[in-house]
């Protein structure tokens, strides 16, 4: 069934789009179906995705073998409720979970969201310390630019500024911020980097709960990259000064940067850590909180020791049955070459556009590329313009940007960067 102009009016009138305006609808493309690196629109056009639909769609639309897990899941059952009940498609998920990631990681928590993933992480910090008589500690401590959800919690410690934190300041609880690190690579470093980090946490680490940021890379705050040695200093100070520490993987987690989780370029650990997005394989919302013994057994030890969240849907057994098939496929393939290839491939094809006169920059980690402009591109222009060359591009801002399926080929990556390189060169003012 293709989409009508109908429904597109009425999707215009009545629903809302991620941050849009229902007075001032941005254009949307109705999309039938997806298969492999292609969305096929409603409009005849099939398109390269280079989006991943928000990090998430690793392996690719419409596999064989993630249908089949919902397939098998769906005969034995779609949801039962996690209060009292458990199954296997969660069990098996937190086992691959605590395998994956460091080995002081062992308690689970499986949130349907990211954003409540990072509530969950955030109550953990709160209630470590509220469990060890130190309710003072009740602020959180980040960098700017930052990203990690849309809830309020998450919200508040997301960017002051994307995040719009005047519209809602008589409501959110008011964190503490310091500038995110400019410092790209490690032979760069110097403790100029550090320093305002370091003083904060000197001066007020009584108040401070725990520190949250995303590891080296920084996502929807801005695609910035940043390099392992902050992480490393943050880890020693936050040890030194009492502060746990959360690290938000749920964009970099499962391979984006080039390793499973980004810490692990910094050989840390994080006391908590949440994780989301492409977990599914970009199925079905899912995301998981996982902690350290300590901070459980710590929390556990108060009053009736209870965590205090529990959504509906949690561990929901299709979104895990997905998850379960989606990490043995990333583990069954070459992802770290992979991710290599596509890196080295970004490296040389979007050096380019560093020439261009509209562009401030040229960003690449891992599968992640980025080019940004001088300004801000006219969305109603541009993301047209995008699907006219073939690709699937959601620019943001200033930010030409792309996280592909790892599965993408070479010669449809390059149509990617092409588009990229044309667009940043058609917003050259004349
Ligand atoms: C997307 C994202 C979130 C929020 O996840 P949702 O599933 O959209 O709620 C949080 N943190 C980071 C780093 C993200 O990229």
């Amino acid at each position: 069934m293709t989409i009508s102009q109908q429904q597109l009016q009425f999707d215009r009138n009545h629903i809302w789009h991620p941050y849009t305006n229902l007075n001032k609808p941005t254009p949307v493309f109705g999309v039938e179906s997806a298969q492999g690196v292609y969305l096929t629109l409603s409009n005849g056009k099939k398109v390269i995705d280079g989006m991943a639909s928000w990090w998430s769609a690793i392996h690719g639309y419409n596999h064989p073998e993630l249908n089949q897990a919902i397939h098998e899941q769906i005969q034995q059952m779609s949801h039962v409720m996690f209060g009292g009940l458990t199954h296997q498609p969660a069990i098996e998920l937190s086992r691959q979970l605590i395998d994956l990631t460091a080995p002081e990681l062992d308690c689970v928590f499986l949130a349907d969201s990211g954003s409540v993933a990072v509530e969950v992480g955030l109550k953990m910090a709160l209630q470590y310390w509220y469990s060890l008589g130190r309710q003072q500690k009740s602020k959180f401590l980040t960098i700017r630019n930052g990203y990690h959800g849309d809830t309020l919690g998450a919200m508040s410690v997301c960017d002051p500024e994307t995040g719009m934190h005047s519209m809602f300041s008589e409501t959110l609880p008011q964190h503490l911020f310091v500038p995110s690190p400019s410092c790209v690579s490690d032979e760069d470093w110097n403790e100029s980097h550090i320093a305002e980090f370091r003083q904060m946490l000197e001066s007020r680490a009584d108040e401070i709960a725990a520190v949250i940021l995303e590891p080296i890379v920084q996502g929807t705050g801005g695609m910035r990259i940043y390099c392992p040695e902050f992480l490393r200093q943050v880890k020693s100070l936050c040890e030194q000064h009492d502060v746990l520490l959360i690290l938000d993987e749920i964009a970099t987690g499962f391979g984006r940067t080039g390793t499973m989780f980004a810490y692990e370029q910094a050989q840390i650990c994080p006391d908590i850590l949440c994780i989301g997005k492409a977990i599914t394989g970009g199925y079905l919302s899912l995301a998981a909180t996982i902690t350290t013994r300590n901070v459980a057994d710590v929390i556990g030890s108060y009053g009736d020791g209870n965590l205090m969240h529990g959504p509906t849907f949690m561990a929901n057994p299709l979104a895990c049955a997905v998850a379960n098939r989606n990490i043995e496929l990333l583990l069954a393939s070459p992802w770290q070459q992979k991710i290599k290839q596509i890196e080295a491939q970004l490296i040389a094809e979007l050096a380019s556009c560093r020439q261009l006169e509209s562009v401030a920059d040229v960003r690449v980690k891992g599968a992640i590329g980025a080019v940004e402009l001088k300004s801000p591109v006219d969305m109603h222009k541009v993301q047209p313009r995008f699907v006219e060359l073939g690709v699937w591009i959601r620019p943001f801002g200033k930010l030409l940007y792309i996280m592909p399926p790892y599965i993408i080929e070479p010669d449809q990556l390059s149509c990617l960067t092409k588009a990229i390189e044309q667009v940043a060169r058609e917003q050259i003012k004349p």
